[in-house]
């Protein structure tokens, strides 16, 4: 009999959740992951607002104590949000399932098959139109009338169990937005060991392989083998181990940076609605009314119930400049970032004035980011070994590490995407 042969999957957010499941059965999977199940918050943020006069919101990481996956790294200028734990940054994603492989394309990888193969795994939906309240249907007619094209967000959503109470970026109550956890359920019930916990520290390399994965759980240092290893971390937790085992990652990281500007009116209602419902295109950003919570607990400016607040995002393809202290993280603003954020807010101005919010009611929040990526990117070399040269041979990375180029856009399905042809290749392999 041949014996199947082993692979450690690490991390089990996007990339990581997809590889294990696809993975699982062709190979005997252990998916080693650094946190634990997410917990949403389920009190109410109402009565967390009523103490913001109190002064107690000093630090945007204090989000970590309400949501405790919820990690925030601060950088030079941009604070950076990412999910340690299980099902990773998809259990804070609003859900967007959108497509976004031209910088992919560009370079000779297509994934035609495995968009096609996602659409069928997940339920992807624009049938949430008919659930968005009248404010937001008057920001969408505004959008249109000025020509901006606002498109319908498709969403991972179950739309009939949303109850659009805006919280889809701390814990969906209803588990309406489908995230990737349901494939790792699969992936453990075909029977894939799953290890929660465990924060793998650094990879012992020689002779062009990795010979053991080294990891701390519960203050111990225990240590993995396998013969194929999957990093999927994250596109700030791939490159600290990647450094730490003697593979050095690019200065190239780029994170997405996003400014909301929010316009006050009365009951506008927009806390009761789902978050991102559609978006416009845009010169190197996107626009999409998002609920700031972010501003709205530690902005002092921003103090304003949130029911009053009428808020766009600007979500930018930032340069690809920013890079690792061991786990700091260094990300500036280039002065490209500053000048496209300043044509960004400036139409952001233009669209709440044209829904009749005078721009002395206008307020411009903090700027943070969701989508760290890009330190190991894919080259056009790599089009058929999906595998950088710089990595041992039973070493691959699944993850938004491997993004060539900025994105400005979600990229969750897109990695997704990018996961799914690599676990392909990989058993391929075995084959
Ligand atoms: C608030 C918010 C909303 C978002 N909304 C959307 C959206 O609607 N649509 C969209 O497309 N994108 C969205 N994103 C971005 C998207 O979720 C991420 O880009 C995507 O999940 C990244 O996938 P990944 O596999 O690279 O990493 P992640 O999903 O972050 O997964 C990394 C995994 O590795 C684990 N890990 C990290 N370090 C270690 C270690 N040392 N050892 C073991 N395990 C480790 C983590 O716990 C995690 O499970 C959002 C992001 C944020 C912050």
């Amino acid at each position: 009999m041949i014996e199947k042969k082993s692979a450690i999957v690490i991390g089990t957010g996007a990339g990581g959740a997809i590889m294990a499941y696809e993975l699982q059965g062709e190979y005997d999977v252990t998916v080693l992951e650094a946190g634990s199940d997410f917990k949403g918050f389920s009190g109410s943020l109402q009565k967390l607002a009523s103490l913001r006069a109190a002064g107690i919101y000093r630090d945007i990481a204090q989000i970590h104590s309400v949501v405790p996956s919820m990690i925030i790294d601060k950088s030079e200028e941009v604070s950076i949000v990412r999910g340690v734990g299980l099902g990773g940054t998809t259990t804070l994603a609003t859900g967007n399932a959108v497509r976004f492989d031209d910088d992919l394309k560009a370079i000779g990888i297509n994934l035609d098959a495995e968009f096609e193969k996602l659409n069928s795994m997940i339920p992807i939906t624009t049938e949430h139109k008919k659930k968005w309240n009248s404010s937001m249907n008057k920001m969408f007619d505004t959008f249109a009338d000025m020509g901006l094209n606002p498109e319908v967000m498709p969403k991972a959503l179950k739309a009939e169990d949303c109850i659009n109470c805006s919280h889809c970026a701390i814990g969906c109550p209803t588990n309406a937005k489908w995230d990737v956890r349901e494939l790792i359920d699969k992936a453990v019930g075909k029977g894939a060991e799953l290890v929660t916990d465990c924060k793998v520290t650094h990879l012992d390399i020689a002779d062009n392989k990795v010979k053991a994965v080294h990891a701390k759980r519960k203050n111990k240092s225990v240590t993995f083998t396998a013969d194929l290893i999957v990093l999927c971390a994250g596109g700030l937790g791939t490159p600290v181990i990647l450094n730490n085992s003697g593979i050095e990652c690019k200065d190239s990281l780029f994170v997405d940076p996003l400014i909301c500007v929010a316009g006050i009116s009365p009951s506008f209602n927009q806390d009761k609605q789902m978050l991102m419902p559609f978006y416009s295109r845009h010169e190197g950003f996107i626009l999409s009314p998002y609920m700031d919570y972010f501003s709205f607990f530690f902005d002092k400016k921003w103090r304003v119930p949130s029911s009053d607040l009428a808020c766009i995002m600007i979500k930018l393809a930032d340069e690809e400049k920013g890079y690792l202290e061991g786990e700091k993280v260094h990300k500036s603003l280039s002065q490209k970032d500053k000048e496209s954020f300043e044509k960004a807010i400036e139409l952001c101005h233009k669209i709440l004035i044209n829904m009749g919010i005078p721009e002395k009611d206008h307020l411009v929040g903090l700027t943070t980011a969701g989508h760290p990526a890009g330190m190991l990117p894919l080259t056009e070399d790599e089009k058929d070994s999906l595998h950088s040269p710089l990595l041992p041979d039973n070493l691959y990375v699944a993850d938004a590490t491997i993004l060539p180029k900025t994105m400005g856009f979600p990229p969750m399905l897109t990695i997704m995407a990018l996961a799914l042809k690599i676990s392909d290749k990989l058993i391929g392999i075995t084959k």
